[in-house]
């Protein structure tokens, strides 16, 4: 998509530190970290919200979950980490690509407000 942000970082189009890529998705810092580790996994196909998959989907969002264990352990924070997607406004999307957060190298807290 044209104007989407994600879309132009999964292209190469703007900055981000990357930390993996492959055919269906792309790996990067978030650029305003909430955990001393905060990644965020973008599928390279633009799709909102999991309201807009569909069943096509089902590989690439598998995929992302297995790529948030992947990095996770990259980083050394196997032993407690969160992923978060958030869907729409209301649960606090901003970014209308949708994004797995995978946050980790601190306590999290429960809920998540
Ligand atoms: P969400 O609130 O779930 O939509 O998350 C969007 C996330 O994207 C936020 O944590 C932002 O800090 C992050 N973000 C926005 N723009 C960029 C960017 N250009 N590079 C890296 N992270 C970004
Ligand atoms: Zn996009």
């Amino acid at each position: 998509m044209a104007e989407c942000i994600f879309c132009k970082i999964a292209a190469g189009q703007i900055p981000a530190r990357i930390v993996h890529q492959d055919d269906q998705a792309v790996v990067f810092e978030d650029l305003n970290p909430q955990a001393p580790v905060h990644l965020l996994i973008i599928p390279r196909k633009h799709f909102m919200s999991l309201n807009e998959a569909a069943a096509e989907d089902r590989d690439v969002l598998g995929h992302i979950h297995l790529l948030a264990a992947k990095v996770a352990a990259m980083r050394g924070i196997s032993d407690g980490f969160r992923t978060v997607l958030n869907n729409g406004a209301r649960a606090g999307q901003t970014v209308s690509h949708l994004h797995l957060h995978v946050l980790g190298g601190r306590q999290m807290t429960w809920p998540p407000g």
